[in-house]
């Protein structure tokens, strides 16, 4: 992409309104713009991360043998009085009429309507087990919406279902979803620490929470500092293999690592020695849950067992909060000049900036980068604005992408041009060819 022919209405001054850094630096990169208390239009720059995201959080469901699907963002209410929850759910939940005087309501969640889809196309215990997700906003309309995406009424997310014959196969749907979720984390980059917490109005006794540290964070959290040294890295692993999803549950929740809802004073002070106990505010970004057959049963989503009975299904429910991901990872990577992406999950690969637009060298070889770059697969943003260096490198450094190629006609007189890294900041002259293929190196495999 050329920068002249983009949509990126970077701001200046730092918006008033923004509390934290990530709300900050997602109006200033021109990311999102709020349309109203809660609710934002994803510009250019941020629908690109939150596509990669998505893509990310894909990836891993697939890779764990759940299945993709799309459910509307408008439910009837008729199913949410069946559960008992069109009552329950109480002030967050948005509730609209159509013309018709039917109640309807923009969906918080999805328990009841593929608990109703299930119901009415699945028979025997022979289809199970079965986890059907989907990515799609939801809307809650929360009493204090605020720092932008990280609590908005109006938010993406991943929500998955698993239907199983029995307790101990949804058990392993659940260690399922707990592998697979830090492996998302991980390929974003972060660090999200599952932590014992409270199941609210989703309902249910096993439930664990993802959780980014981050001083901005809502959640206050008490962890053993053992947790932060765990890693899945590239370790094979095999979902259908009951017993390896079940050593990793264990791994990542045998250190204490809870929320304030089910924090426990006296068994941290007994568990983890006084040089590991840690306590901090963190970022939500995900939850998974085991409820049994708390909507299987009033809904009459049963199966035929193996016996010939009817028995009603077991289930789990499993969320990522992906917009608010967004938030969180700039929380986790950022400095006082702008945002560091991860390179995963980068807007762009590598930026462009000429230093001298106009000098025929140097356009020329802006030009045939550009088109390398790209042919290469390495998405770059060249920075064609017929503005000064310090202007140019602020926008790069503000929009975060994690690699810059400076060219110039200094450098061109020598053959090379700039690469840096905007992690470390450090520089590295070399040729244009060996600049992509340093690039292609750094992208392989990500
Ligand atoms: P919270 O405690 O932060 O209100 P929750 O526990 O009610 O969240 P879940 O039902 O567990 O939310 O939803 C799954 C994920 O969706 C959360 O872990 C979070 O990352 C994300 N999420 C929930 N509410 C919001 C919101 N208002 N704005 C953005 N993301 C949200
Ligand atoms: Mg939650």
């Amino acid at each position: 992409m050329r920068l002249t022919r983009y949509f990126l209405p970077v701001l200046k001054e730092n918006p008033a309104e923004a509390q934290i850094v990530s709300h900050r630096l997602m109006l200033r990169a021109g990311m999102i713009r709020q349309a109203s208390a809660g609710i934002y239009s994803w510009l250019p720059l941020g629908f690109k991360v939150l596509r990669n995201l998505e893509n990310i959080v894909h990836e891993e469901q697939v890779r764990a043998g759940h299945i993709p699907m799309l459910m509307p963002t408008l439910q009837s209410a008729d199913l949410w009085r069946e559960s008992g929850r069109y009552d329950d759910y109480g002030e967050e939940m948005l509730r609209i009429t159509d013309r018709h005087g039917r109640d309807m309501l923009y969906g918080p969640t999805n328990e009841e309507l593929i608990t109703d889809i299930f119901r009415n196309s699945v028979r025997s215990y022979k289809d199970l087990p079965l986890t059907l997700y989907h990515i799609q906003w939801k809307f809650r309309d929360e009493i204090r919406p605020r720092f932008g995406v990280m609590r908005g009424r109006e938010f993406y997310m991943k929500d998955g279902y698993n239907f199983d014959i029995d307790r101990d196969s949804a058990i392993h749907a659940y260690n399922r979803h707990m592998v697979s979720y830090l492996r998302t984390y991980e390929r974003m980059g972060l660090k999200a620490i599952p932590m014992r917490a409270d199941s609210g109005p989703i309902g249910g006794d096993d439930t664990h929470e993802f959780l980014v540290l981050a001083d901005t964070g809502e959640s206050e959290v008490f962890y053993d500092s053992a947790i932060l040294d765990l890693k899945l890295g590239d370790r094979a692993i095999d979902y259908d293999d009951r017993a390896q999803c079940a050593a990793i549950r264990e791994e990542w929740t045998t250190p204490y690592a809870r929320t304030d809802e089910t924090h426990d004073e006296a068994l941290f002070h007994g568990q983890v020695p006084e040089e590991r106990r840690r306590s901090s505010r963190a970022i939500e970004v995900g939850q998974i849950f085991y409820f049994g057959t708390k909507y299987s049963e009033p809904m009459k989503a049963t199966v035929v067992n193996d016996k010939g009975e009817h028995v009603p299904v077991h289930m789990g429910s499993h969320g990522i909060g992906v917009s608010r991901l967004v938030g969180a990872l700039i929380e986790a990577f950022h400095d006082d000049r702008g945002i560091i992406w991860p390179e995963s999950v980068a807007p762009f690969k590598v930026g462009i900036v000429n230093l001298k637009q106009g000098d025929s060298a140097a356009d020329t070889a802006c030009e045939s980068l550009y088109r390398e770059l790209t042919a290469a697969g390495l998405e770059p943003l060249y920075d064609d604005r017929e503005e000064r260096a310090g202007a140019k490198f602020a926008t790069m450094d503000l929009i975060g992408l994690p690699w810059r190629i400076t060219v110039g006609p200094r450098g061109l007189k020598a053959g090379v041009v700039e690469l840096t890294s905007r992690k470390t900041g450090e520089s590295e002259e070399l040729k244009p060819a060996d600049a992509i293929a340093r690039l292609g190196e750094i992208y392989l495999g990500q």
